[in-house]
């Protein structure tokens, strides 16, 4: 039995970054918490890297008990700077969203 697989907090995806106009990379973290429940602004985030991955944490929700920080994959040192990305956001609930259909068959209570 693989007990990676088992683990509830999954890895969500890889940190990406841009180049800004003096060539510097900028981190780019996804605009919202992991329950799409926040907007992350600079006093309800925290992003802490460690062992390779970015943990980026909503403060709110980690007071709520909820799984409340996103898993992205830092393959090279993080940059300096970052800035909060929409589009990331999305993309990451999508994946998510795809993720949770392939491992459990549940039905859609929505
Ligand atoms: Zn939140």
């Amino acid at each position: 039995m693989d007990w990676q697989l088992l683990k509830p907090s999954q890895m969500d995806g890889t940190l990406t970054f841009r180049y800004d106009t003096t060539g510097q990379p900028v981190a780019l973290l996804p605009a919202r918490c992991k329950l799409g429940r926040h907007t992350l602004g600079h006093s309800q985030f925290r992003a802490v890297v460690h062992d390779g991955e970015v943990h980026i944490s909503c403060l709110a929700c980690a007071n709520s008990g909820a799984d409340h920080f996103w898993r992205l994959a830092a393959t090279a040192p993080a940059p300096d700077r970052a800035e909060l990305c929409e589009e990331l956001y999305n993309e990451l609930a999508l994946g998510r969203a795809q993720r949770a259909l392939s491992t459990a068959r549940v039905d859609d209570a929505h």
